[in-house]
């Protein structure tokens, strides 16, 4: 049986053009996860000023993909202290947040939690050295275990003494 050229011409365009929507609609979803961190990249230990409402903190781990961090090998049980920490979590008020250096967004989504625990929003607060306050997103348990970020040294050291105190 022959089918008319033009059904057939019909189905080819219908066929592009849900190929075409269903391109654009993961392009959206990818550009706009990937977009939303975009801005809140802060070099460690610089003055907090992401809010208005907390002053005199100090910045860690606030990274993007456009920008190089320190590496190196985290103090043992620093991940464990960072993910305590992030189940006291504050301003998660802030939306949802992927990491922009997974290599995939499927993987960045996997890695919003850690053991159950969702490092996806917020942030941690960390009193260091003398009236320090350290404010890092909760994300920073994911960067030190999954992209060899290190943190500065006495934030390392604060964080796994606020974990032994609790
Ligand atoms: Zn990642």
């Amino acid at each position: 049986m022959h089918h008319p050229p033009v059904a057939a011409g019909q189905t080819a365009r219908r066929d592009r053009r849900l190929l075409t929507v269903t391109a654009l609609v993961e392009f959206l979803i990818t550009a706009s996860a990937r977009l939303v961190p975009t801005g809140t990249y802060f070099s460690d230990l610089t003055p907090y000023t992401y809010s208005e409402h907390e002053s005199g903190g100090l910045n860690v781990s606030w990274l993007s993909d456009e920008h190089p961090y320190p590496r190196g090998k985290a103090p043992d049980g620093l991940v464990d202290a960072l993910v305590r920490l992030a189940k006291d979590k504050v301003n998660v008020y802030r939306g949802s947040h992927f990491c922009e250096l997974c290599p995939t967004f499927l993987e960045a989504q996997k890695n919003n939690y850690i053991g159950g625990t969702f490092v996806g929003s917020g942030e941690i607060h960390v009193p260091g050295e003398g009236s320090v306050l350290y404010i890092a997103p909760a994300m920073i348990a994911h960067y030190v275990r999954d992209h060899s970020y290190l943190p500065p040294y006495d934030f390392c050291h604060s964080a796994l003494s606020t974990h032994s105190a609790g």
